[in-house]
């Protein structure tokens, strides 16, 4: 893949440094760019704060921070210091990070640059992830091309679009219960928009750190999204016709790092995953439930236990990511038995693409839906805030490859057991499990014609390393 026309002393010469936040689900999709863009030949930095720095290299076994050849290109680490000691727990306030994060990361960022120069590795492209949007500031300040990566789906940028440019009515404090409707979309209630955007929202500095972005948008050269234009055909092609920066479609970039980079190669898990694929090997075709809530949602103990009395009442066998302080009721280990196995972190691109898994209680994290969708996974949607009630709505409503368990925070309920039995019956047996099973696999197929040689996010990410190259020369 990649570039065919360049040399490879040109591709290697173009040095892409890329800068996350430190979310697992904003480096993951970062890194499988990075992975992609070096296997096409370019030298790639994936630079983030040191607080998850460590935390990589421990869980990863990583040694030291020496570049790692990928395909016909290079990949380096290059983690920095915050200004805040790892423990401090000023660090929990993620309103007071953000702006710690900007101080010291505009500063850093110009040192590791400068630092780059003059190694004889000059930064030819800068590339960011949301919630950081001070990158593109740095980049322009210095004269180096930047791009963003959106690491949501195209209708949620449309969402957070059209409330930044005030061209549709949003919910209010005085109509906080309005419909939103937007070209290409169905209706979104008050609770299936981005939560940020809500009044009521509980975290509105992370609407703010979002919105930052689309302040800065014009300051991308392009826009890189992880999505595809076969999910989203018709928001996708009116988005770019809305905006003045170009919008590249590339995803999902799961699927292709999986075509092209035995994904355990380089990993950025913040903790070591545990082996479950071994006693997944051990249970029939398509009998196992996945439930995982990705790695911030916190949910109430008495949640926790409702799930487990559910579980156990459904009588499926299922994989589950709990990690402490939740536990799971007395005696329900023993009363599960080989039906069921907890882990506090999994591999879950190869969970996912296990034959044994029948479908995925998920959280409707971006990251987590692109890749139920692009494994051909059908899903109990269980979202809470930010972009994972749009997701799930598209989840049910647009992909139709899931039942609602859960619609988000705003429903301020715990699903009982009951209703979660039920909805684990339904999503893995009868007519309704059949259809859902039906769509996956359609979806499955058509993301990856987008990935394959000649599908849009194939050509797209061709097109994205001509245009390093030929900015990196001109
Ligand atoms: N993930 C994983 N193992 C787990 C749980 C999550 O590898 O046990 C990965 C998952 O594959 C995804 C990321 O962590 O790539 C979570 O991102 P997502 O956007 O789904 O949710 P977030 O954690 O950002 O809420």
């Amino acid at each position: 893949m990649g570039s065919t026309v360049h040399s490879d002393e040109t591709l290697n010469s173009m040095h892409v440094f890329m800068v996350s936040f430190p979310g697992q689900g904003h480096v993951n999709p970062l890194l499988r760019l990075g992975k992609h863009l070096a296997y096409s030949g370019l030298f790639i930095t994936l630079s983030a704060p040191e607080s998850v720095g460590s935390k990589i290299r421990k869980a990863n076994n990583i040694i030291d921070d020496e570049p790692v050849r990928l395909g016909r290109g290079m990949i380096q680490f290059e983690f920095f210091n915050d200004g805040w000691d790892i423990n401090d727990p000023k660090r929990r306030d993620l309103d007071a990070y953000m702006a710690q994060l900007e101080l010291v990361g505009r500063e850093k960022l110009k040192w590791m640059i400068r630092k780059q120069d003059e190694t004889g590795r000059p930064v030819s492209c800068l590339i960011n992830n949301p919630f950081i949007p001070w990158v593109s500031d740095v980049a322009e300040s210095l004269g180096i091309p930047s791009a963003m990566l959106w690491i949501q789906s195209c209708a949620c940028f449309s969402t957070y679009y059209h409330y930044y440019h005030n061209l549709v009515s949003f919910p209010s404090e005085n109509e906080p219960q309005l419909d939103v409707k937007l070209p290409f979309m169905p209706s979104l209630r008050y609770d299936e928009i981005p939560s940020f955007l809500h009044p009521r929202t509980s975290y509105p500095f992370l609407g703010r750190a979002i919105l930052g972005q689309f302040k800065n948008l014009s300051k991308s050269f392009c826009i890189l999204m992880d999505a595809s234009q076969e999910l989203e055909e018709g928001i996708i092609e009116y988005m770019e016709k809305l905006i003045s920066t170009p919008i590249k479609t590339i995803g999902p970039l799961f699927k292709k790092e999986r075509n092209i980079i035995s994904s355990q190669s380089i990993r950025v898990d913040f903790i070591a995953a545990e082996n479950c694929i071994e006693w997944l090997d051990s249970k029939p075709l398509k009998s196992v439930v996945y439930i995982s809530f990705g790695s911030i949602v916190h949910l109430k103990q008495e949640q926790i236990d409702e799930i487990a009395f559910g579980l156990s009442g459904s009588e499926v066998s299922f994989l589950w990511v709990l990690r402490p302080p939740h536990v799971v009721p007395l005696g329900f280990l023993e009363e599960v038995g080989d039906k069921g196995k907890i882990v506090q972190w999994s591999p879950q691109e190869a969970v996912l693409a296990h034959p044994s898994i029948s479908c995925f209680v998920t959280h409707c994290g971006w990251n987590s839906t692109m890749e139920t969708v692009a494994s051909g996974v059908p899903v109990v949607v269980f979202p809470q805030w930010g972009d994972q009630v749009t997701n799930a709505k598209f989840l049910v409503d647009v992909f139709r490859v899931g039942i609602t368990m859960c619609r988000g925070e705003a429903e301020g309920r715990v699903i009982p057991r009951d209703e979660v039995e039920r909805c684990l019956r339904v999503a893995t047996s009868g007519p309704e499990a059949v259809r859902m099973m039906e769509n996956a696999v359609k979806w499955k197929k058509a993301v990856e014609a987008t990935v394959a040689e000649g599908g849009s996010s194939y050509k797209n990410m061709q097109n994205f390393v001509d245009e390093v190259v030929r900015i990196g020369i001109s």
